[in-house]
């Protein structure tokens, strides 16, 4: 994998932030699809049809779409997949392989983002090759247990698999040392001592267990929420 890359270049910035690369990368993938599929529905007729033969988007597309904005956008997607459908009511033509909402058919957000991960899971074991990545790579969090599992069972060399091994035992080592300073700092006695970095562990435990909750603005509001309680 060259430095020029730019499946290393994202990887890379990536590493400097408290959450798994790969979700980042992956996020950031579907975010800027999405973007793109407002504008190529209005402008690309493949598009548009391929959207009518899934009938939308699957439920966390949908949202993550919705709470983009663009109420014009999705006016003009919406009033067209309505259109489309009433026929489709009006005649009884609803069969049993394809449900209302196209369940059978694949949410062309999700192929993208399957095909994304692939692509970053394939591309950060392609870059671990490299040295410097890997510096960079032993000073982050690691991945997500999701991610991680996928790597691991991925690499065949054995310094590689050390690399992942090690970076995982030393960010949850971290993390959980940083879960019990809160823990220790929630007791009475200590409520006066100011909170340090370990302030947001519960919500990056939860990132790392799972795969990270879309985008850190969303996990900032949760904390600033939580704050203001
Ligand atoms: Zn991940
Ligand atoms: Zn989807």
């Amino acid at each position: 994998m060259r430095k020029n890359d730019v499946i290393y270049y994202n990887l890379y910035q990536a590493l400097s932030e408290k959450a798994c690369p790969v979700c980042q990368c992956k996020d950031q993938a579907v975010g800027s699809y999405l973007d793109n599929l407002l504008y190529e529905f209005v402008n690309d007729y493949r598009t548009r049809d391929r959207l009518r033969e899934t009938r939308g988007f699957c439920y966390d597309h949908s949202w993550a779409l919705q709470r983009m904005g663009d109420p014009l956008g999705q006016s003009i997607i919406y009033a067209d997949l309505i259109d489309y459908l009433i026929p489709s009511i009006e005649k009884g033509e609803l069969d049993k392989k394809k449900t209302l909402l196209g369940k059978n058919n694949k949410c062309l957000v999700c192929i993208q983002e399957q095909e994304t991960e692939k692509r970053y899971l394939r591309g950060l074991l392609a870059c671990l090759r490299d040295r410097d990545f890997r510096e960079k790579y032993h000073s982050s969090v690691g991945l997500c247990l999701p991610h991680y599992e996928l790597a691991y069972q991925q690499v065949s060399n054995n310094n590689i698999q050390a690399v992942l091994r090690e970076v995982q035992i030393n960010s949850l080592t971290k993390l959980t040392a940083e879960l019990k300073e809160f823990i220790r700092k929630s007791d009475y006695r200590f409520a006066g001592e100011l909170p340090g970095e370990e302030r947001d562990a519960w919500i990056r435990a939860v990132g790392l267990w799972v795969g990270s909750f879309n985008t850190k603005k969303q996990q900032q509001s949760i904390l600033k929420q939580k704050e203001t309680d």
